[in-house]
């Protein structure tokens, strides 16, 4: 149980964050909902976690801002004095070939996926070190592991936060602060909506077990790893994919 635990999900208003939000909430940690243009849809995870007798808040952010994600932080600890569980989700894709990719389309991804979660973990630490407890997940990716055409901009930035993970894991380590990574395979999202029935069947014929994942089978390993019994795990990657990238 997650309970007097207080959890900063970013990117929470949509998909596997959503879930992560929910999941947290109802195993008892007061969730801080965080969005960056969606606020409606912020708004409506809140509500679901307090229908169901949980705790959260919405709170916005662009977390590829080194500054407001400060801010974000700092309100976190002025209004409820501790944060335990940091989940670094907020994430976009831009996908094109290498030959057709922009700077612009470069910089975003890298931005919002890998500094943003940078961002966050530099803020959280120092309070996680005064408490000398913490959780940091961090939302990679397969694509980070695998590669995969069209994604150059996407790959780099999951298998940075790959490296940001194990980087941050060993300093942190001797405070009783843990920091792991999962990288997801093909989940059932708005990201994964926009593929053409061609290009699902062809990645179901690439996962071992066939179908992909749900959102749920994301936020229960991150529940895991932001329990109690993942005390001794950290550095790791774990994939949750149907086996694809083993
Ligand atoms: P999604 O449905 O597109 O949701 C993305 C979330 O990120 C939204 O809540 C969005 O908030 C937020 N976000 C985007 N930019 C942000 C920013 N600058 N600051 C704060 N929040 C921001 O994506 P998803 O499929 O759930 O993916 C969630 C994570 O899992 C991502 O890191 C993604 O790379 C990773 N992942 C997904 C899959 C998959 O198959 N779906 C596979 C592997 C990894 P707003 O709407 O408010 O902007």
């Amino acid at each position: 149980m997650l309970s007097g635990r207080i959890a900063v999900v970013t990117g929470s208003s949509r998909g596997i964050g959503r879930e992560i939000a929910v999941t947290l909430a109802a195993k008892g940690a007061t969730v801080i909902v965080n969005y960056n243009g969606s606020a409606e849809k912020a708004g409506e995870v809140v509500d679901v976690i307090r229908e169901a007798g949980g705790e959260a808040e919405a709170v916005q952010c662009n977390v590829s801002d080194f500054n407001q994600s400060a801010e974000l932080i700092k309100y976190v600890i002025k209004t409820y004095g501790r944060i335990d569980i940091l989940v670094n989700n907020a994430g976009i894709t831009r996908d094109n070939l290498l030959m057709k990719m922009s700077e612009e389309e470069f910089d975003a991804v890298l931005n919002t996926n890998l500094k943003g979660a940078f961002n966050c973990i530099r803020h959280a630490s120092r309070q996680m070190l005064k408490q000398r407890s913490g959780r940091i997940i961090n939302i990679s990716s397969i694509s980070g592991i695998m590669g995969n055409a069209g994604q150059a901009n996407y790959s780099a930035s999951k298998a940075g936060i790959i490296g940001l993970t194990k980087s941050v894991a060993r300093e942190l380590a001797s405070r009783g602060i843990t920091v792991n990574a999962i990288a997801p395979g093909f989940i059932d999202t708005e990201m994964t909506a926009v593929l053409t029935d061609n290009v699902r069947k062809a990645a179901e014929e690439n996962i071992p077990m066939k179908h992909f994942g749900s959102t749920k089978d994301v936020a229960n390993t991150a529940a895991f790893l932001a329990s109690e019994e993942a005390g001794y795990i950290t550095g790791q990657v774990i994939c949750v994919d149907g086996g694809m990238a083993m």
